[in-house]
């Protein structure tokens, strides 16, 4: 049973330009057909890249339509397989080509957010696939990646597919029923990152903030280790005036 269809006039343009802008090879975000972008659309359904479209020169033609509630019954399923899932992804052959859902789609899913963007970028995997994946982000090393990142949570490396789906919708039930909503960063270990956002200015914000994060604490590791800034702080620093006045500006507020 399939749970998407293709319908490319849902697809917006400023969705189009989001995806485009992420996968600019200059920006190391992605190559080739890695990552996937999503908007949120009316009637329980997301729009959501294809498989094997390179986000570089993505067009409305690269997305499908997704039915967001029964694809996430059939993960929560035990009884299902990795076969059920990409049969829920297949939207069948349109103009000569097959159109699938990526096997990410899952992880759009069960964000819930505006808009949803997922990349490998470089500095940011290169954290994750070493001996700090786990911590790296436990804490906040400067006082703007605070502000924009705000709050982000880390899930260990799942199989690509109805594992990663499994476990990205646990953390993000668990993280709506204790926050009211999901991280707007979620850092997958080997293996990139999930940005949350209500606008595609506060995925790219997210997004960008994350790989210079990712410089910053290579470098400190570099240097010696990590002096993240105090735990104790944080709290009064985030409930500033001129601090929340900031993250509205920015699309990310709340969270
Ligand atoms: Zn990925």
């Amino acid at each position: 049973m399939t749970f998407t269809s293709y319908d490319p006039d849902l697809v917006s343009a400023e969705l189009l330009a989001l995806t485009r802008s992420l996968g600019d090879p200059a920006r190391d975000l992605v190559i080739l057909a890695e990552g996937n972008t999503s908007q949120r659309l009316p009637g329980g359904r997301i729009v959501v890249k294809a498989t094997g479209a390179a986000m570089a020169a993505a067009t409305a033609e690269d997305f499908v339509v997704v039915e967001v509630e029964p694809l996430l019954d059939l993960v929560r399923d035990p009884a299902s397989t990795q076969a059920d899932l990409s049969a829920a992804l297949d939207a069948g052959v349109h103009d000569g080509r097959s159109r699938r859902a990526s096997i990410e789609s899952v992880v759009h899913a069960a964000t819930r957010a505006e808009f949803v963007g997922h990349t490998h970028p470089t500095d940011v995997v290169a954290l994750l696939a070493s001996v700090h994946a786990a911590t790296a982000w436990r804490d906040h090393v400067y006082s703007d990646e605070a502000v924009v990142v705000s709050r982000s949570a880390f899930l260990p490396y799942a199989s690509p597919g109805l594992d990663l789906g499994r476990a990205h919708l646990a953390l993000a039930d668990a993280q709506r029923a204790e926050h009211g909503e999901v991280a707007r960063l979620v850092l997958l270990g080997n293996h990139g990152i999930v940005v949350a956002g209500a606008t595609p200015a506060a995925v790219e914000a997210v997004t960008a903030m994350t790989v210079k994060g990712a410089r910053v604490r290579a470098g400190a590791y570099a240097a010696g280790g990590l002096a993240p800034l105090p735990r104790s702080a944080m709290a009064a620093f985030f409930a500033r005036d001129d601090i929340t006045a900031r993250q509205r500006e920015l699309g990310t507020a709340g969270g």
